[in-house]
């Protein structure tokens, strides 16, 4: 299924203020909200929509890479980027509705926390993956070995001694959570907020680990294999959930954040999709015509170098260049012909030349068929 854009999401123009993201979200944020659709899956999923579009454009950069990339550019690409869960959601209130938020703290009606118990999440890990323009044309596996936070073997991610350290949480009876009723801009509702003895987990440990201190993470090396699409480019993210930094006591890990940088090619331009190779031929083999090998990202290709080649010819290869993210378009290479002038010369080459100078082929002619270098790139790249 693919995703809505995020300005229509919300019902905003594109070049809408941040005032305006915000109000339009606010708004959405009430309706949807699931105290105010119990059971109703529809609602949540436009709540959770709302929320994931927000989120983007309430961030400059994010903002600036949806706009660039679209959902590719903000962790789509086939990866769960993006989604957030109810969590990430409330958590997000606080700057919407200014001060304290009226659903902190909400938890269970939607469904989605385990049990009602609030759990805790690991950090986001940032990593850097070089990539050269083959392995963007072609999508990698690419295995990296990170440093991170990583589940307590000993304990398991309990923090716990053994089994019998761990006892149920006497302030709320393991449920993780204690129920009040509060008065929200939504009307009276019965909320339930985390417990603060056992910060929500519902356990208490009464002997810790002696590995991990009690915290249920240790520093240690994971080997990730990422599978990196087609036609990414440099400076976007992709993000992997689940494997950032582990979390506390058992909690959900953080995201790992790939970003994408490209190593220059030695012959080969990136203009956006396409491929630019600046070629340089005799001028004997542009008066005469031949066949040549040309690089293109998967190997050499054959062109046909026509007799009276013009310098600044371009000659596109077809496909040849870098698949669209997340479709099955492809870019082209465009060959830019120059035509080499000699630097020195012996004594026959001179004479020979001069011989030429005064022919009448070898006077400049250009005619109306021979386009300015502007309206070629033009024709190319529009
Ligand atoms: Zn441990
Ligand atoms: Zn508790």
């Amino acid at each position: 299924m693919s995703k809505r854009d995020y300005y229509d999401v919300l019902g905003v123009a594109r070049n809408a203020s941040a005032d305006e993201i915000k109000k339009a979200y606010r708004k959405l944020a009430i309706k949807y909200h699931p105290d105010k659709n119990p059971g109703d899956k529809a609602a949540e999923e436009s709540f959770k929509e709302a929320a994931e579009a927000y989120e983007v454009l309430s961030n400059p950069e994010k903002k600036q890479r949806y706009d660039h990339y679209g959902h590719a550019g903000v962790g789509g690409g086939g990866y769960s980027g993006g989604g957030m869960n109810m969590e990430d959601i409330f958590s997000q209130f606080g700057d919407i509705f200014g001060g304290g938020s009226p659903f902190e703290s909400f938890f269970g009606g939607g469904g989605q926390q385990r049990g009602g118990r609030r759990v805790a999440k690991g950090s986001n890990l940032r990593i850097k993956v070089k990539l050269t323009l083959e392995e963007i044309a072609n999508g990698t596996e690419k295995k990296i070995k990170v440093n991170k936070q990583i589940t307590c073997k000993t304990c398991d991610g309990t923090g716990a001694r053994d089994r019998s350290s761990i006892s149920t949480c006497s302030t709320c009876g393991g449920s993780g959570a204690v129920r009040r009723v509060t008065n929200t801009i939504l009307g009276q509702m019965q909320t339930t907020s985390t417990c603060p003895t056992c910060n929500g987990s519902g356990q208490q440990v009464t002997a810790k680990c002696t590995a991990c201190h009690g915290d249920g993470t240790v520093r240690g090396e994971e080997t990730i294999t990422i599978n990196i699409p087609a036609g990414v480019s440099d400076g976007m993210q992709l993000s992997m959930s689940g494997k950032g930094n582990a979390a506390p006591n058992g909690g959900i890990p953080g995201d790992l954040i790939i970003l994408i940088e490209e190593i220059p090619h030695e012959t080969l331009k990136r203009e956006g999709n396409n491929i630019v190779y600046d070629m340089h031929i005799s001028i004997v083999d542009a008066a005469l015509g031949y066949s040549a090998e040309v690089p293109t990202i998967d190997g050499k290709a054959k062109i046909k170098i026509e007799p009276g080649t013009q310098s600044g010819k371009l000659l596109r290869l077809k496909g040849k260049g870098i698949p669209e993210i997340n479709s099955y378009h492809r870019g082209d290479e465009i060959i830019h012909v120059n035509i080499w002038t000699p630097k020195a010369l012996n004594a026959e080459e001179r004479a020979i030349l001069e011989k030429l100078r005064d022919s009448p082929n070898f006077k400049p002619q250009p005619g109306k068929h021979d386009k300015s270098f502007f309206e070629k790139m033009k024709e190319y790249f529009e």
